[in-house]
This record gives structure tokens, sequence and C-alpha cells, in this order.
């Protein structure tokens, strides 16, 4: 058998085909049945060697991260995932790279009901591309631009940890207890879909907490005032890095002060903690009263 394909239906035809799959891998394309009266979600993001991971970082978590990136853009949209497509540049065909690399990617998708339906596999730069296709209810998808003046900010967990994660891995160990958060960042699926009708406007934090606000601020048209006070008891390690630190995966979003109490409700449930951590005002962009942030900005591969 032709060794490409040999390799594909070893390692990544090991899903069956449910979840509304007609034709899954092995085809030229895959076909899919979306439920009535729902739209169809799809997100993107690659991950490169040097850029997005170190040199050298396992197989393992790698395969755990391509996926979780893309869940957390779900988790972001207030939706539910059930395909995806993983595009694989490696350098040479090592087969226990790919059974690690596997390992964790099937048993992130498993976990929440996403089947592999197609994908591609090139010789290059180590690069991992995943799409995934999924759905919400019509009209049901939390986006970037519905934040209010007079609404609360919240975020979940910790933001800033996994900045702390990453740098304990460039240097090798440093803080071993903080690279969970960058290794294997917990996409909130859960709780976004849960955030349906209560959340005004949402974001995931992939590219820091400030950035990222100013992202909801921007596309809303209204200003974002954070909390001190609020933020050094939400984030990990001082503050004002916290913000900046991307790859935390965490949720930020608005909620009418109508909803405060029926999020509170919810978020008993919840295994991450929900901070309040400022408010939504008229006006443009963030601020964070007592400190300047004009100069201070996330992550941005093009900036100049
Ligand atoms: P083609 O040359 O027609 O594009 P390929 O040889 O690239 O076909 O792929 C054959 C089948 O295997 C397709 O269904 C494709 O979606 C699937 N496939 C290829 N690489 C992967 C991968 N890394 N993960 C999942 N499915 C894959
Ligand atoms: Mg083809």
């Amino acid at each position: 058998m032709h060794r490409e394909t040999e390799i594909i239906r070893r390692y990544f035809d090991r899903q069956r085909n449910n979840g509304g799959v007609i034709i899954g891998i092995g085809d030229d394309a895959a076909a899919v049945k979306l439920p009535a009266g729902v739209e169809l979600i799809s997100a993107i993001d690659t991950i490169v060697e040097g850029v997005h991971f170190p040199r050298g970082f396992p197989a393992n978590d790698i395969g755990y991260r391509v996926l979780a990136v893309n869940l957390s853009d779900f988790a972001a949209m207030g939706a539910q995932p059930a395909w995806a497509l993983l595009s694989l540049s490696m350098p040479s065909l090592d087969e226990l790279w790919l059974e690690s690399f596997c390992d964790s990617f099937f048993e992130l998708a498993d976990a929440h009901a996403v089947v592999l339906i197609g994908g591609d596999l090139v010789s290059g730069p180590l690069a991992a591309t995943v799409t995934l296709l999924g759905s919400v209810p019509e009209d049901a998808a939390i986006t970037r631009d519905g934040a209010q003046p007079g609404e609360i900010v919240y975020v979940t967990g910790s933001p800033g940890a996994a900045a702390l994660g990453l740098q304990s891995v460039m240097k090798h160990s440093e803080c071993p207890q903080m690279e969970r958060y960058f290794r294997r960042p917990v996409p909130r699926i859960t709780e976004g879909r849960a955030l349906r009708g209560i959340a005004s406007s949402m974001i995931d934090l992939s590219d820091g907490l400030l950035t990222d606000a100013r992202h909801i601020a921007e596309e809303s048209a209204v200003q974002i005032t954070l909390d001190a006070a609020a933020l050094n008891d939400t984030v990990s390690g001082e503050l004002l890095p916290a913000l900046c630190g991307g790859d935390d995966y965490e949720l930020l979003f608005t909620v009418p002060t109508g909803k405060e109490q029926a999020l509170a409700a919810l978020a008993t449930n919840w295994d991450c903690a929900v901070s309040r951590v400022g408010r939504v005002g008229t006006g443009e962009g963030v601020t964070l009263p007592g400190y300047d942030l004009e100069n201070l900005s996330g992550y941005d591969h093009f900036s100049v």
C-alpha cells in the first residue's frame, strides 16, 4: 500500500464515523450533516515550531495544543464543536512522534466528541493546522461586538499563568507547576456554551488580556475600564506581565447587570473561577486606573 495512505489509516483514521459524518477520512473530501435550525461555525488555527512552541516541544503537547486552541475559539463563540480537519507538516516521518501526537490529539477530540474527518500530511518545517467545524443554534453565536455601556467584564481562570508556564519551559523547568497552563490549556467549551443568553460579548484570551479586551472594546465601540484590585486577586504573577502574556485560552466576556445572578448560579458548577474584572462604559479603548497602558500590548506576529 502507498506509504502515506498506510500512515493515514494507521494513525489518523481511528475514530468511528458517527456524529453526523457521512463521508469521513479516505475520500477526496468529507461530507457531514448539520441538524436543522443551526448555523455552521468554523475556525482554523496553525501552530508553528519556533513561533508557537519551542524546538523540541513534546509531540504530545503539540497534538493537544493544535486542537485546544481551536476548541477555545469555539468556546468563545458559545459554539458546539463536531468535526476537525488536520494538516500536518513534518520534516521526516517519525512514527513514535506521530503516535505521541495522535494520542493526545484524539484524547482531547474524544473528550469533546469531535470526529477527525480529513486532513493532509506533508513534509516540511514542523507545523500543524486544525480546521474545526461545528454549530450554534440560529442567531445564538456570541460575538465580540455585543458589549454595552453599563455591563460588567468577567474573566475565567487566572490569566498570566500560561506566560509563566512558557517562561519555565524556555528556562528548563524553573517553575514546573506553571508549565501545564502553557502545555495543556483547558478549552472552556462547557462554559462558553452555557454563556449563550447571558454574555453579550465574548473573546478567548490568546494574545493577552489587554489586547483581547481591546478587541471587544473596538468591535463593540465601547470603553472597558479594568479594575486593578480585582485583577490583582485574579491573575497569576505580576499584574502588567499577566495582562500582556498570551496563550491563556480563558474566556473574557461582558454581562448585563440584570444577568449577573444567572451567571453566578451557572458558575457554581464550573471547573474554573469566574472573576469580575472591569466595567463597560462609553468611549473607546481599555483603561486601568492608576496605570499607563498606552505602550503596552500583547503578542503580535507582524508588529513593526
Ligand atoms: P488527496 O491527494 O486526494 O488530497 P490525500 O492523500 O491528501 O488525498 O488524503 C487522503 C485522505 O486522507 C483524505 O480523505 C484526507 O482528508 C485524509 N487525510 C490526509 N492526511 C490526513 C491527516 N493528517 N489527518 C486526517 N486525515 C487525513
Ligand atoms: Mg483528492
